[in-house]
């Protein structure tokens, strides 16, 4: 096989674009697919300050590379979640990146407000740890945006996650959450902000080409608490249909994506922090409230996330 674009030997074959290309060029076309997602769907516009979610895994450390080498200056925000190992793993390739693009990262440490870890949270909360640490993490993100001044939340989900949660949604037709699977979700002045994925139409195998390729170095480990049965179920059918037909991911994604539209929902505030719950109080600050910590404290002290260094809160 040779490269579509140079006649050298090929490194990897893209079946759902029906080419095949050396390593270079791969790079180019990856690099060139997210800068053609951002412009086409309008991610990021001019004057928007982005910040990325950063896990340590290969999604979102190429991502925060990607879209520094494309011009898009960008911070990066981490969730220390105390989940022991994976997470002082995962801590130490993000710095190491942060050094290489030469970019600030805002880490939070549950651990330092909550003095629990993410499994111990959650089994406060009798919720499962995936359930918990979602929530923590769309609160912390927000705030470090708002308070921060970021203007758009970008993160890493490629096209294997989405399509594999989008097909669940489908599946058991939760229709009040088919639009929020978009890649844009527009935010709420003062309350929240934008979120988009610029990695949306990008595949996991093509991420951990990209990664292994740049020599991004990136924890290999899932989370331990991350093993969603179904989801890997839909994960594997979804492949297996993509064998069938290459193509049927993209196709799946950008036909949902001109179909669905936002819904405008009714949307009280949080009275203690502004953040869009139902009812007076958001989840984070009822957690909050039920462990007896002042986070109102903790955050006016440090900031939402003053977090570079991390302080412990006096309770
Ligand atoms: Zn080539
Ligand atoms: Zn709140």
């Amino acid at each position: 096989m040779k490269c579509r674009v140079c006649g050298q030997p090929a490194n990897i074959n893209l079946k759902a674009y029906n080419t095949a290309l050396c390593a270079e060029d791969f790079i180019s076309f990856l690099e060139n697919r997210v800068l053609h997602t951002i412009k086409k769907y309008h991610l990021i516009e001019d004057g928007d300050i982005p910040v990325v979610a950063v896990s340590g895994g290969k999604d979102s450390l190429s991502l925060w590379h990607i879209m520094n080498k494309l011009g898009y200056g960008a911070d990066g925000i981490y969730i220390h979640l105390g989940i022991g190992e994976y997470s002082d793993i995962s801590l130490t390739k993000i710095q190491h990146m942060a050094d290489t693009l030469k970019r600030k990262v805002y880490i939070f440490n549950v651990h330092d407000l909550f003095r629990k870890g993410i499994d111990e949270l959650a089994r406060a909360m009798r919720r499962p740890p995936c359930s918990a640490c979602g929530m923590v993490k769309r609160y912390i993100m927000n705030r470090v945006c708002i308070d921060k001044g970021y203007t758009v939340l970008v993160t890493g989900h490629n096209i294997d996650d989405e399509a594999s949660a989008l097909f669940g949604n489908l599946l058991y037709w939760k229709r009040e959450y088919l639009w929020k699977k978009n890649m844009v979700l527009h935010g709420i002045e003062g309350h929240l902000s934008k979120k988009v994925k610029p990695l949306f139409l990008c595949s996991e195998r093509e991420m951990a080409a990209y990664a292994i390729l740049c020599n991004i170095d990136y924890i290999y480990e899932e989370c331990p608490f991350s093993v969603d049965a179904k989801s890997l179920v839909y994960k594997g059918m979804l492949n297996k249909l993509e064998e069938l037909s290459p193509g049927t991911k993209i196709r799946f994604l950008k036909g949902y994506v001109k179909m669905v539209k936002e819904e405008v929902e009714e949307r009280d505030y949080c009275a203690i922090c502004g953040y869009p719950s139902y009812g007076g109080k958001c989840n984070f600050c009822r957690l909050l409230e039920r462990f007896k910590i002042q986070g109102n404290i903790y955050f006016e002290e440090h900031g939402a996330c003053n977090l570079d260094s991390p302080q412990r809160m006096v309770t």
